[in-house]
């Protein structure tokens, strides 16, 4: 059976069209079953209808012309319900309803199976049989694997417009929705300006040269002319970003200058291959490698090697770069966007950003978020043909693309991009000083700190410190372990540039999502096994030398605080602390003036919150680590795609776990922070300072809504809502409560518009 099903899903994958697929579908399940008729009924949602899409034994003529309502006949029974239905005597069953020109009334026995993604039912997958009898349960069990295995096919091919289903000739779709994620929040529309990549590598046909110098001259033109053109898009960019995000352009003339890629391209050339075939090959090798590796970050610079590549062979083939003639509302489209064609296009036109690849981490999401504009990314099933020009409303709240829209979807946007257009001006309002309640309340808002985005002075006012330092950073961007002095020349340009607020560096956290290409752990479970400090105390070489590189950045300074992460026993404190005091003796020997720092530990491992008190005696800070506490507290993989609608902070049992925290440390009287991704949300910030939270450490680009959200509230509202959230028995069920205080206190802007709908929705 399992080969039957494989050689199935191959053929329908493979199929051009979905009419193919069903067809392929139909005919298959037909002759292995051996029965008189397969078809497949789709739900056509413009007329609310099981429409027939394919049959093998019924009249052919009657496919898509034959349907039944929601709930009419067996099919609509099954398709109704989500149930199999299994019947020796169709004809006699109450709910059977006979369709004349399918001709089916010769059919006695029937056998129909939902065909259902992610809880939507699609359609129905029926068998049919002239004589009378009942399927057999085998019968029924591949039935429903079928079904379970074509259902995510035929979702993809519904959502990227393969399926019209009543659409006639010449009609514009309209309100067709893409899903993808969430890349940067906000709504705009736009037109679509759909780019396609420079020149393909792979299509370069292997080619010699006798005249190997002219090709090298060919060569250092072609990558002059890009160079050239990335100063250029660099300088136009710098304008509107800070120089450490436009520092990406530095890095790909970096890469274009390093000798692994020119030094290995001209020494093919000087053995014969031609420019462009040198160029493929140095270029597909450089990228496969790159892609092998795990870490995401390093991931990416295959996509930026593969988009240079590119733009040096169009210059090698003289091809015109595309002549784009922008509107004045782009919205940039493509495979891969690429942080060179966010360049190309002029900052004041460009709207939003979707990209069929990448994901929030991309560059490209991350200049889009220092642009402010939002982004969709991961949008698979954007049909990129055809949608040049195309009118597109881009949801970055839900990670949603509407291409051609009708006047009702756009009216209801509309609201939601004004809104959001008021909300950066009120924010723009934000005091410079540090964060308070309403009731004057200090907040410690900390800065979670990584290699992109500078504070202006007004962001730099409101900050305590910085309250993460992923120190991991220093690590990935380099193909060994960094030295002590690399290190810790590193660090002190962190605290200093901080000093004298503290800076909360944790010490490598690798494992999990994160690996080192120089330093790979390969595990089934990685989000449950050699993480963190798990790593480091096996590796005390590894742990001193961070060490030592941060005291000796620290000496002069006093700022550093030390955060340890993934403890899940006392013994994990005691032996890391045990570490560092080794480390301040042996420097005040060798003559450095050290002091001891502040050891904190995360807690981010449900066991850490369960000892939270004992750790509390021990440590001199907590700081919860939000995104990974929830993900182990509710089983919910943080990369999972599939599972990211169940991660959620507002879950109760995270709020009764950092409940748990903040009162052992108040207990310990010790600092409770939280620095995970939750405290940067207005509305989970809230709640944390009610439950005791006085550090909430988050990404620049949610200092001001915190602080906004924070100042209208006083600190015994902070903690009545919090009262009132802890006795709440879901997530969804505590949103609501804090979303009803938001608006309340007309802070309704702060609440996401799906939120605020289903709110106004439930009001009236
Ligand atoms: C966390 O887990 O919440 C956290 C802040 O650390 P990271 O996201 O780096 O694992
Ligand atoms: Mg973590």
């Amino acid at each position: 059976m399992l080969d039957i099903l494989r050689r199935l899903v191959q053929a329908v994958t493979d199929a051009a069209t979905l009419d193919e697929a069903l067809t392929i579908i139909v005919t298959r399940i037909k002759d292995t079953m051996q029965t008189g008729v397969c078809s497949v009924y789709l739900l056509d949602e413009s007329t609310d209808r099981w429409l027939l899409m394919a049959t093998d034994g019924l009249n052919p003529d009657s496919v898509r012309s034959a349907s039944l309502a929601k709930t009419e006949g067996l099919v609509g029974t099954v398709g109704s319900r989500g149930e199999l239905v299994n019947l020796d005597d169709a004809p006699n069953h109450p709910a059977f309803r006979f369709l004349q020109e399918t001709g089916e009334e010769i059919f006695q026995s029937f056998l129909g199976v939902p065909i259902v993604h992610q809880r939507e039912i699609l359609g129905v997958l029926v068998v049919q049989q002239t004589t009378q009898r009942k399927f057999s349960d085998d019968e029924e069990a591949l039935l429903v694997t079928v079904a379970a295995q074509i259902s995510a096919l035929i979702a993809h091919a519904k959502v990227s417009g393969r399926l019209h289903l009543s659409q006639t000739d010449g009609e514009k779709p309209i309100d067709v929705h893409f899903k993808g994620v969430a890349g940067v929040s906000g709504v705009t529309t736009g037109t679509a300006c759909v780019r396609q990549p420079p020149a393909i590598l792979r299509r370069v046909k292997d080619a010699k040269t006798d005249d190997p110098e002219l090709e090298l001259q060919e060569f250092q033109t072609a990558l002059g002319e890009v160079k050239a053109e990335l100063r250029q898009i660099s300088d136009s960019l710098s304008e509107h970003l800070a120089r450490k995000e436009t520092a990406l352009f530095d890095t790909y003339l970096r890469m274009l200058e390093d000798h692994t890629l020119s030094g290995e391209v001209c020494q093919r050339i000087r053995s014969g291959e031609t420019a462009p075939t040198a160029l493929k090959y140095v270029v597909l090798d450089l990228v496969a490698r790159f892609e092998a590796m795990d870490d995401a970050y390093l991931k990416e610079r295959a996509t930026d090697l593969l988009d240079l590549g590119r733009r040096i062979l169009a210059k090698l083939l003289h091809e015109q770069s595309e002549s784009f003639e922008y509107p004045d509302d782009v919205i940039l489209v493509a495979e891969d966007v690429t942080p060179v064609m966010l360049g190309e296009v002029d900052t004041g036109s460009l709207k939003a950003i979707v990209s069929v690849k990448g994901s929030a981490n991309s560059h490209v999401a991350i200049l889009a978020r220092s642009l402010g504009i939002p982004a969709v990314m991961g949008a698979v099933d954007l049909p990129l043909g055809d949608i040049q020009g195309a009118h597109l409303i881009v949801d970055g709240w839900r990670g949603e693309v509407i291409v051609e829209p009708s006047e009702h979807v756009l009216a209801e946007y509309q609201r939601a991009i004004d809104d959001a257009a008021t909300l950066e001006m009120d924010l723009e309002q934000v005091e410079a000083g540090t964060a308070v309640t309403s009731d004057g309340q200090h907040v410690h808002l900390m800065l979670n700190a990584g290699p992109f985005g500078e504070l202006s002075g007004r962001q730099r006012s409101w900050i305590d410190g910085v309250g993460l330092y992923r120190t991991e950073f220093i690590f990935l961007a380099r193909s060994r372990f960094p030295t002590e002095d690399e290190q810790e020349s590193e660090y002190r340009a962190e605290l200093a540039t901080y000093a004298p607020m503290p800076v909360v560096m944790r010490t490598l956290d690798i494992g999990g999502d994160k690996s080192l290409p120089y330093f790979s752990i390969e595990e089934e479970n990685p989000f449950l096994g050699w993480r963190g400090v798990r790593v480091t105390l096996d590796h005390p070489e590894i742990f001193l030398t961070q060490i030592r590189a941060m005291l000796r950045a620290d000496s002069g300074l006093g700022n550093l605080r030390i955060l340890l992460p993934m403890i899940t026993t006392l013994e994990e404190l005691r032996a890391s602390k045990a570490l560092i005091e080794r480390v301040v003796l042996e420097l005040t020997a060798e003559g450095h003036t050290v002091i001891a720092p502040q050891v904190g530990v995360m807690i981010e491992v449900p066991s850490a919150v369960y000892i939270a008190p004992e750790l509390a005696k021990e440590a001199d800070f907590l700081s919860v680590g939000s995104n990974d506490l929830t993900q182990y507290l509710l089983a919910v993989d943080r990369t999972n795609a599939r599972v990211a609608d169940m991660f959620d902070g507002f879950h109760p049992a995270v709020l009764r776990a950092l409940e748990i925290t903040s009162k052992a440390g108040i207990q310990a009287q010790i600092p409770v922070a939280l620095c995970g991704e939750m405290a940067g949300d207005p509305l989970a910030a809230v709640l944390l300072v009610g439950l005791g939270f006085n550090e909430l450490s988050m990404s620049s680009a949610a200092l001001a809504q915190v602080k906004r959200a924070l100042g209208a509230f006083s600190s015994a509202e902070c903690q009545l809502l919090a009262a009132q959230a802890l006795t709440r028995e879901s997530g969804v069920q505590v949103l609501r409560i804090v979303a009803q205080a938001f608006i309340e206190k007309d802070l309704n802007l702060l609440v996401p518009p799906n939120l605020r709908e289903s709110l106004e929705v439930g009001i009236a």
